[in-house]
């Protein structure tokens, strides 16, 4: 006899910082629930585990891109790849969660059927001896999973590549035994991979060129943070990390706000910091002087100026201009300068998309994300049990994603409650969009079409305002324009429809 196929309350998808959180969350939210995480990889850490390029480190203070509930306690407040990952490996390891990772399990498809009120979820299990097919039934599916394509990065056809007879490097994935130590090294971006990579490639490389297309503002802030460190030796472990999170909240959120509201001055600080740590007025003019306001692409962080401080050295430098095309020896630009290279690495963006490239449909037919529209920053109207979690963009992505994961345990207790099997968010007319992940960078314009998008206000925006999103998260109407079901529908009441 055929086994009975498992069912899960809640089936997260991705065990990276968002789905690990989530985990956290559900459990301590909604302790009876059912749940696994499905990770296509063999490790944990998503993003964290993934990127390997020297430097590779976080843009955001750890006190507010680490969990709530587990203090960050490294020294560093911009901190390493490696530990990021050792703090999420903690994580997992002190809250016994391993045991709830299935991981070489990739989510295929999942097709949603409005008559049983549950996903079946096609999942391909790689192992040693080949991949296998499993099915699974959950009531609710909690996507984690990131927002880009783990197989490959954003790579331009750049003109003659092929006949480039040295190395060519996309940051994703960075080859353990590159030697670049004396070598010419070319960094195509101008994006934080880019500014993390050149003063981390400096120090053994003869040269390092950073080839920007256009400039990007760069932003100096501390390696440490000196407030956290003070309330860290003052104050018990907890209580600081929560001080240092609620000051790291409001500083950079402060500063996003003044970079909206009034960009000149936002540009002058900018500028004015660029040009002290330089020294040199006319490299500002001609490579650090967007032409777009702060804020309007993702702001590159340097820390402790480690970008500019290279720069001043001359151990690397900066080129803004277009590549004509590759040549053997390097890159003929379109001033016609050329840049001879040994080493280039194309820091030139992810490839963005949903769900890890599985296929959602509804009672059969194919469901588009591109079609749909977020609601408070997690579920999608025409798809019911479904959340999809993404963070910020202008702050620390665990400051949204947490919310999420604390806004679907909120809608998972009140289906409990009301004896609700379907939840759903329900368009309004007219509706105007915008895209999901709502920066005006090269990577997001690109693929902005892939995901479900933003509406104007809320309940249809994923917020860039922590401290308005959180009494949305956490007392916000779950029913507002919501519709509600209660399948199987029991038999007196069959075909009846409730909607909140
Ligand atoms: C180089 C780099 C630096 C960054 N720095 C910062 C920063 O400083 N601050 C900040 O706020 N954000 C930063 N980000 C954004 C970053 O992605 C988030 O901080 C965060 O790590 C996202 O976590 P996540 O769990 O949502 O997604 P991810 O880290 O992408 O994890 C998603 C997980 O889901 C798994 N998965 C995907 N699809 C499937 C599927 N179909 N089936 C099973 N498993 C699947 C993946 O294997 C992965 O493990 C950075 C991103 C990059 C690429």
């Amino acid at each position: 006899m055929a086994s009975p196929i498992e069912h899960l309350d809640v089936a997260i998808i991705g065990a990276g910082l968002s789905g690990i959180g989530a985990a956290h969350r559900l459990r301590t939210e909604c302790p009876g629930k059912t749940f696994a995480l499905f990770e296509a990889r063999a490790a944990i850490g998503g993003t964290w585990d993934l990127f390997r390029y020297p430097g590779v480190r976080s843009d955001s203070d750890m006190y507010t891109l680490s969990y709530p509930w587990r203090p960050w306690t490294a020294p560093d407040a911009i901190a390493n790849g490696s530990s990021i990952l050792g703090y999420l490996r903690d994580e997992v390891r002190e809250s016994d969660l391993t045991r709830h990772i299935r991981f070489n399990t990739r989510l295929v498809s999942a097709d949603f059927s409005s008559l049983t009120g549950r996903w079946t979820l096609q999942l391909e299990k790689t192992q040693p001896e080949g991949s296998t097919v499993q099915t699974l039934t959950c009531s609710f599916l909690y996507a984690c999973t990131g927002y880009y394509n783990y197989s490959h990065g954003h790579q331009p056809d750049f003109p003659g590549l092929e006949s480039f007879t040295g190395a060519v490097v996309h940051p994703q994935f960075w080859p353990a035994d590159l030697d670049y130590t004396g070598k010419q090294v070319v960094v195509i971006g101008s994006g934080a991979t880019a500014v993390t990579l050149v003063p981390a490639l400096a120090d053994d490389a003869a040269h390092v060129t950073m080839l920007q297309r256009s400039p990007s503002y760069v932003v100096s802030v501390g390696q440490r943070d000196g407030f956290a460190d003070t309330l860290r030796r003052l104050l018990p472990a907890a209580l600081a990390h929560r001080l240092a999170r609620a000051r790291n909240v409001v500083v950079p959120l402060a500063f996003y706000q003044l970079c909206k509201r009034a960009p000149r001055p936002a540009k002058a600080f900018l500028r004015g910091q660029a040009r002290s740590l330089l020294d040199d007025d006319q490299q500002v003019r001609d490579h650090f002087t967007p032409a777009y306001n702060p804020w309007e692409q993702r702001l590159c962080v340097a820390p402790g100026g480690d970008f500019y401080r290279t720069l001043a050295s001359d151990k690397a430098s900066v080129v803004t201009d277009r590549i004509e095309h590759f040549t053997p020896q390097g890159i003929v630009l379109a001033s016609g300068r050329e840049l001879a290279a040994d080493v280039v690495v194309t820091a030139t963006g992810l490839s963005l998309q949903p769900l890890g490239g599985a296929e959602l449909s509804v009672d059969g037919a194919a469901a588009d994300l591109g079609d749909a529209w977020v609601y408070r920053g997690v579920l999608v109207t025409g798809i019911p049990n479904l959340g999809y979690c993404v963070g910020y963009t202008n702050a620390s992505w665990t400051l949204r994603s947490d919310l999420s994961s604390r806004y679907v345990c909120r809608l998972l207790k009140h289906m409990d409650r009301k004896g609700y099997t379907v939840a759903v968010p329900v368009p309004e007319p007219g509706m105007v969009s915008r895209p999901l992940l709502d920066l005006s960078s090269g990577y997001m314009k690109r693929s902005a079409e892939v995901f479900h998008r933003q509406g104007i206000g809320r309940p249809w925006t994923v917020g860039t305002n922590y401290l308005l999103d959180v009494p949305e998260a956490l007392l916000g109407d779950v029913g507002a324009n919501m519709a509600f079901d209660v399948v199987p529908a029991p038999v007196a009441a069959a075909g009846a429809r409730k909607v909140a």
